[in-house]
């Protein structure tokens, strides 16, 4: 019996083409909205001379330049702001008293935006699909899932919805009341999933002993949530984590609510497989991160930036929208579960990618190598740029820890073989610093992958 893993079951049934044929049947409804309810689109549309039903294939949709980026996304905002007196942009197409749910991106680098804003009928045709992407992961009515994130500030808020609609019971407790308060939590709750960032829940497993006497081991989950950060697409964190809780880890993502994906259950990571191709062709519109130019994203492998368009969405649809993820695609059959759909690898933000002697590099290609030598390495590294990206003139520095285990004599040794293994994976021959464990500090939220050493605003792109 074919497994059911699209969100709309008539999906299991559909070939590739026939999901796009029912992908280009939404977006022509969903553009005409977009046309007709928001001044922001119209402009765009006008300006290029265009109307919505000129728009009539994913084609056509590809070839469209961008309309939006983080930065349009903030001036929509200011605009609307001044204009209307709210911040959900220009770019709303529905009344504002119609807004049900809000959530802001994290607001680490300026002014946050609220990028998850949703009406009713946007959560009930969200909520559900939340809710497939998660039973996958085998949550289920009656399971307690302690839930770890900043809660309303942060994009994570929405999976609350999917989880109720399954009938499991979130217990959130907003990440900003700290690891030891978190603990205590699932001390007195019993979670039988948790949900939080790969880092923090490496940081639990040392932690957990310390603050309640007990091995992660213990708390006998069904599942590991993780979010946020790429994680357990490196194999080594996998494996780390699943070994000391004893439980399969699952990646979920939608970014903005958008291309809703989780990994399956296997020893090896295949990729975030796109289970709902109905909210959005994210996964289907790619471009060169530096040339903005399509990227043919029905080939195997294929690596871009993605641009998210939304099928049916009411409040804050995303047209052609960059947000700066660049993942690599995989159109053939799942090896570890089967699914036919397209899975995505996350590489890295197009903002974080490095020009070295002409080859295209993302620091987390490199932590990827980097992590294989763990225990020999921690897994901490930054890159050390000494002039603005993305061009680096070699050598690319890097500074990385070294096991605690390694003598000084071992260590012009490691150096050589990280510096080949590097240069085996992904042709660059980069200069490698070691230093000793706890040098570089790991953060519960995003560690930073660069150090840099030239002004900050010296070269800055305009
Ligand atoms: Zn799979």
């Amino acid at each position: 019996m074919p497994k059911s893993f699209y969100f709309l079951d008539q999906m299991n049934q559909m070939s590739p083409d026939e999901i796009r044929e029912y992908q280009e049947s939404k977006l022509k409804t969903q553009l005409r909205y977009c046309y007709d309810h928001s001044e922001f689109y119209r402009e765009k549309f006008d300006s290029l001379g265009l109307k919505p039903e000129d728009i009539r294939s994913m084609e056509d949709l590809r070839n469209l330049p961008i309309f939006m980026r983080k930065d349009d996304e903030r001036k929509s905002a200011e605009a609307s702001l001044e204009k209307y007196g709210h911040p959900f942009g220009l770019h709303l197409c529905a009344p504002v008293d119609e807004i049900y749910l809000t959530g802001t991106t994290s607001g680490t680098t300026g002014t946050p935006t609220f990028s998850y804003t949703f009406t009713k009928k946007d959560m009930e045709f969200l909520s559900p699909r939340i809710a497939k992407r998660l039973s996958l992961a085998g949550v289920a009515k009656g399971d307690r899932v302690a839930f770890f994130f900043a809660l309303g500030i942060y994009a994570t808020t929405m999976t609350l919805w999917g989880l109720r609609e399954l009938g499991a019971l979130p217990i959130d407790i907003d990440a900003r009341a700290g690891s030891e308060v978190f603990l205590r939590f699932i001390e007195l709750t019993r979670p039988t999933f948790i949900a939080c960032t790969p880092s923090f829940a490496e940081y639990l497993i040392k932690k957990a002993p310390e603050i309640l006497g007990k091995e992660v081991q213990e708390f006998r989950l069904k599942g590991l949530l993780t979010t946020g950060e790429i994680g357990i697409g490196i194999p080594e964190i996998k494996k780390k984590l699943e070994t000391a809780y004893g439980c399969r880890v699952y990646d979920y993502w939608a970014p903005c609510g958008n291309a809703p994906a989780i990994s399956c259950d296997s020893d090896v990571y295949y990729g975030l497989h796109a289970i709902a191709p109905d909210v959005c062709t994210s996964y289907d519109d790619l471009v060169d991160p530096i040339t903005k130019k399509p990227v043919d994203s029905d080939v195997d492998g294929a690596i871009g930036e993605m641009v998210h368009t939304n099928l049916q969405r009411e409040a804050c649809p995303a047209v052609k929208y960059a947000y700066g993820d660049v993942v690599q695609v995989f159109t053939k059959e799942c090896p570890g579960c089967g699914f036919k759909g397209k899975r995505v690898k996350v590489i890295g933000r197009a903002d974080d990618m490095l020009i070295v002697k002409g080859v295209n590099v993302y620091p987390t290609a490199i932590k990827n190598v980097i992590s294989t030598f763990i225990p020999d390495v921690t897994g901490e590294m930054r890159v050390v740029l000494e002039s603005p990206p993305p061009r680096v003139v070699p050598p690319l520095k890097l500074k990385v820890e070294h096991g605690s285990h390694v003598g000084r004599e071992e260590l012009p040794g490691l150096a050589s073989r990280l510096a080949q293994a590097l240069h085996d994976a992904i042709k660059i021959r980069p200069e490698i610093k070691l230093v000793p464990p706890g040098t570089l500090p790991k953060e519960t939220r995003k560690t930073p992958i660069f150090e840099k050493l030239y002004e900050p605003y010296a070269g800055i792109r305009t």
